[in-house]
């Protein structure tokens, strides 16, 4: 039978984060969500979306002519055929995944990049977070913070310091949550500290209304 995943929607858009940010994209939304953040702005994918096979997502992306492709969610690797999709992606194109970094990443195929999401406190689930996921990390994959204020930020630095993350993967992300903290204070702290991040903003948020969809 073929694989099938539940996809909440599919569309093409600016990458907005991840040092991927500026690149046109085709994004496969996966449905459902395992957690529930704060300050989530996908709520309409926690739940439901409508089946498809591996085969007519691949051949989705063919047809975009994009050379980058990211599955996202919701949290993409709660779904048993997502490993599946990776794998069959890769044959169009480079495939980043994001995922919220409560699941074991080591069966994401080794070509795509995880763009993993650690938690901070604010986001009301940095419990959840999957610690292992640190060793499991690979040279090209990327790490997020997304900060809502200087606890956050504290906190993020420490786990950044305690996991040597600069040296385990491609690059750590500091992006600040909309509406709780201004970049410029952020951006103010990194310089401060000297903290070897990159400060990310939800590109698709400035271009675009932030509560624009499928964008
Ligand atoms: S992990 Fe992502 S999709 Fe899930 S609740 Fe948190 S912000 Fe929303």
């Amino acid at each position: 039978m073929a694989i099938q995943v539940q996809v909440c929607e599919t569309f093409i858009s600016i990458q907005g984060e991840s040092t991927w940010a500026g690149m046109p994209c085709f994004f496969i939304r996966l449905a459902g969500c395992n957690l529930h953040c704060v300050y989530c702005d996908t709520g309409y994918a926690q739940s439901g979306g409508e089946p498809a096979t591996v085969s007519e997502l691949v051949e989705k992306f063919r047809k975009t002519g994009l050379g980058l492709v990211a599955v996202t969610g919701g949290e993409p690797l709660i779904q048993p055929g997502t490993t599946a999709l990776l794998q069959e992606l890769q044959s169009c194109g480079t495939v980043l995944i994001e995922t919220n970094g409560s699941r074991d990443i080591s069966g994401i195929p080794p070509a795509v990049i995880a763009v993993m999401d650690i938690k901070c406190p604010s986001s009301g689930e940095s419990e959840a977070t999957d610690w292992k996921n640190m060793q499991r990390l690979r040279p090209r994959d990327e790490v997020k913070f997304v900060v809502g204020g200087r606890e956050d930020y504290l906190w993020a630095s420490g786990v950044m310091r305690e996991h040597d993350l600069t040296k385990r993967c491609q690059a750590v992300l500091m992006s600040p949550v909309s509406d709780l903290l201004a970049p410029a204070e952020l951006a103010a702290w990194i310089l401060r500290d000297r903290l070897p991040v990159r400060l990310n903003l939800q590109l698709h948020k400035i271009i675009w209304s932030p509560t624009t969809r499928g964008v």
